[in-house]
C-alpha cells in the first residue's frame, strides 16, 4: 500500500507534488493543511481546484468521526471515542492541567501485551495504528477543545514500541516546525519494557520523556502480572534503562500502579529503591484502577502513602498521581468497550487505565 499523504514528512510530500508538476511551495501550503483537522481538500482554499481533485482521488482523507463524547464536570477531562475509517474505534483523552492541555493518544487497536491488570489486552490486538491516525487524535481532540494543545502522551490504548515505526514517524510529524511543531520535551512514551526497543528508541537520541511501566520490584512478581517480563526480565529492562539514560541523559519516570497485597509491601518499597539505585529516576504511584474482569484490587490509601514515604526516605522521589474524569469512565478502554458490548461487541475492548497520564510532575 502507498504510504498515506497525512503520513509524510514534508520532503517526501515535496517529492510526490514535483511528481504532479507543482512548484515546492505547495507542498509546504498542502503540509500546512495536513496538519490541521481538515475534513476535505475543498477546505484547502489557496490550493488549485485541479490539484484538489487529483489528491482527491488519489489520497482519499480518511478523519476519523467521534462516536462518544464525555466530558467532566468535575475537572473538564474529555474523553473522545473515535471510529477509524476501517470501523475500528480508539479513544483519546484530553486533560487540562495548569501548564496546559494534554492529550492522552491510542498507538494500537486493542494490546498484545497481556498485562493481568489492564483491560485494553482483553481482547489482544486487532491491529497497530497508522502515523496519521495518532496524528488525527491530537488535531482533532484539539478542534474539539477550541484551545492549543500543548502536551502529548503516548498512554492510551496499546504498547507504543510494538508500533516502532508508525509511533516515530508520528513523533517527527508532530514535533515538524511546519507541522504542530510540538516540542519533543512535551511528549512522553511509556513502555511495558520492551528493552530492544527501549535501546533502538536510545538510538534516535530523542528528549521526550520514556515512562516505563514498571510496576513490581521483582522478577517474581512481575512475571505474574506482565507477561513482558518473561521475555525481557528486570535485569534486561534495567540495563536497557542504563543505557537510555546514558544515551539521552534524560532521567526516566517509571510507574507503579498500587495493587493491594501483590506490590505494596513495605518490604517491596526497599526492593524498589534497590532496583531503581544509582539511575536518575522518578517513581509515579498510580492507585490501581479495578477492571470489572480482574480480581486485582487497588492499594489502601495509607498502603499508599506508606510505601511513597519509603522511596522518598531513600531519596528517590515518588508522587502519588491525581486521577482525573473520574465521573466519566475516563479509565481509558472503558468507553470503548461500552460502547462495542451495546453495539453487539463485534470489537475487542479497550484498555482500563484512568485518565490520569502525565499528570506526574
Ligand atoms: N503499553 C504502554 C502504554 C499504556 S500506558 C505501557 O504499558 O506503558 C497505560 C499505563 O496505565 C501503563 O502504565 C499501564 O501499566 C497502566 N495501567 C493499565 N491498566 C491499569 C489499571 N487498571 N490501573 C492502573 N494503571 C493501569
Amino acid at each position: 500500500m502507498s504510504q498515506h499523504l497525512r503520513a509524510m514528512l514534508l520532503p517526501e510530500l515535496t517529492a510526490l507534488l514535483e511528481e504532479l508538476g507543482q512548484p515546492a511551495f505547495r507542498a509546504r501550503q498542502l503540509y500546512g493543511w495536513l496538519h490541521r483537522p481538515v475534513r476535505s481538500y475543498d477546505e484547502m482554499t489557496n490550493l488549485p481546484r485541479s490539484l484538489r481533485r487529483i489528491l482527491e482521488e488519489r489520497y482519499p482523507l480518511t478523519p476519523p468521526d467521534v462516536v462518544r463524547r464525555q466530558e467532566s464536570r468535575l475537572d473538564g477531562t474529555v474523553k473522545y471515542l473515535w471510529r477509524l475509517a476501517d470501523g475500528n474505534c480508539v479513544e483519546t483523552v484530553l486533560m487540562r492541567y495548569k501548564y496546559g492541555n494534554t492529550v492522552c493518544v491510542s498507538t494500537e487497536v486493542g494490546c498484545p501485551m497481556g498485562c493481568a491488570f489492564c483491560a485494553s489486552t482483553l481482547g489482544g490486538l486487532v491491529r497497530r495504528l497508522e502515523p496519521q491516525e495518532i496524528l488525527d487524535q491530537v488535531l482533532f481532540t484539539q478542534l474539539d477543545a477550541g484551545e492549543p494543545v500543548s502536551h502529548v502522551v503516548l498512554m492510551g490504548i496499546g504498547e507504543p514500541l510494538d508500533n516502532f515505526d508508525s509511533v516515530l514517524r508520528f513523533l517527527a510529524l508532530v514535533n515538524s516546525p511546519e507541522g504542530m511543531n510540538l516540542s519533543m520535551r512535551h511528549i512522553s512514551l511509556s513502555t511495558c519494557g520492551l528493552a530492544p526497543k527501549i535501546d533502538a528508541l536510545a538510538e534516535k537520541k530523542l528528549q521526550l520523556t520514556l515512562s516505563v511501566s514498571l510496576h513490581a520490584p521483582s522478577d517474581e512478581v512481575r512475571d505474574q502480572i506482565m507477561p513482558v517480563n518473561r521475555a525481557y526480565p528486570l535485569e534486561a529492562l534495567m540495563g536497557a534503562c542504563r543505557r537510555y539514560f546514558a544515551a539521552t541523559n534524560r532521567r526516566i519516570s517509571f510507574e507503579y500502579a498500587m495493587i493491594r497485597d501483590v506490590n505494596d509491601r513495605p518490604e517491596q518499597a526497599k526492593e524498589l529503591l534497590e532496583l531503581l539505585r544509582g539511575l536518575p529516576a522518578h517513581v509515579n504511584l498510580i492507585p490501581l484502577n479495578r477492571v470489572a474482569e480482574s480480581p486485582l484490587a487497588p492499594s489502601t490509601k495509607p498502603a499508599v502513602a506508606r510505601f511513597q514515604a519509603i522511596l522518598e526516605a531513600g531519596g528517590l522521589p515518588a508522587t502519588v498521581r491525581r486521577t482525573l474524569g473520574g465521573d466519566i469512565d475516563a479509565s481509558c478502554g472503558q468507553l470503548r468497550r461500552k460502547y462495542t458490548q451495546e453495539n453487539g461487541g463485534s470489537l475487542d475492548p479497550g484498555c482500563g487505565r484512568n485518565a490520569s497520564a502525565g499528570d506526574s510532575e
